[in-house]
């Protein structure tokens, strides 16, 4: 094979390499802001149901308040009703105690219902309180995972950045510019291999005259159609020696 061309291949799948761990680096934000995002949504459970809460309660001092009111006014009624002097003021008396402890029993229904609820209420806080700790915990998990991973692939960012050098550094100045323009060109993706008859990056079929110059990797040829440079992997050699193509 062209020793340049050998260098191309080389090089092409140290940039794929490179491409692929710097795509990774750069989803770290998002990564981490959605992780933000998923704490802040149980941390916003647990306040909503705390705070549903703490209105059930407020709002059974209330009725508490409003009971005592009645008890109250039913204690003087009991008490006037002991010194009525008519029969006419005896029914008034009876109808206003009739009265408070119908309102009585009304508002003790009410608090029952809060009450029932109140148990509702606080097995969700409890729930929502275990879903956050869960969270937190799966959050800082993950974040650890991806400091590692970014420590991981910085390192092999740098290697791979040397290794480059080393390739490029060997390469024809003529070529290696050829590379380079089509890889800007192409989304660092440069070198193509042809396979029966076709570019097998975008699948345009060549002529025969290039892809029997292709088969020999002798020389360096571009596809006609998308440019890249053109490799043939002879069906014994094993796929690794291929170039990822993204
Ligand atoms: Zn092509």
């Amino acid at each position: 094979m062209n020793a340049d061309l050998e260098r191309l291949i080389a090089l092409q799948a140290l940039d794929s390499k490179t491409m692929a761990a710097e795509k990774l680096l750069a989803s770290e934000p998002e990564r981490l802001k959605s992780l933000d995002a998923r704490l802040e949504h149980a941390r916003l459970q647990v306040a909503t149901a705390k705070e549903q809460l703490t209105q059930n309660q407020a709002a059974r001092r209330e009725l508490e308040k409003n009971i005592a009111v009645h008890q109250g006014r039913l204690s003087k009624f009991r008490e006037q009703g002991m010194n009525v002097k008519t029969n006419q003021e005896y029914h008034a008396i009876q109808h206003e105690i009739a009265f408070a402890q119908t309102e009585i029993k009304t508002i003790e229904d009410k608090e029952l219902e809060l009450m029932m609820s109140a148990d509702d209420l606080s097995a969700t806080v409890k729930k929502a309180e275990a879903e956050l700790s869960t969270e937190q915990k799966k959050a800082e998990a993950e974040k650890k995972a991806i400091a590692a991973e970014h420590a991981e692939k910085k390192s092999l960012v740098d290697q791979l950045k040397q290794e480059r050098s080393g390739v490029v550094a060997g390469l024809a100045a003529n070529v290696l510019a050829m590379f380079e323009q089509v890889s800007k060109k192409r989304n660092g993706v440069a070198m193509a291999e042809a396979r029966d008859g076709i570019c097998t990056i975008c699948h345009v079929r060549m002529r025969p005259q290039v892809f029997n110059t292709v088969l020999k990797n002798e020389q360096i040829m571009q596809c006609d159609s998308c440019q890249r440079i053109l490799f043939h992997i002879p069906k014994t050699v094993t796929a690794d020696t291929n170039t990822p193509a993204s």
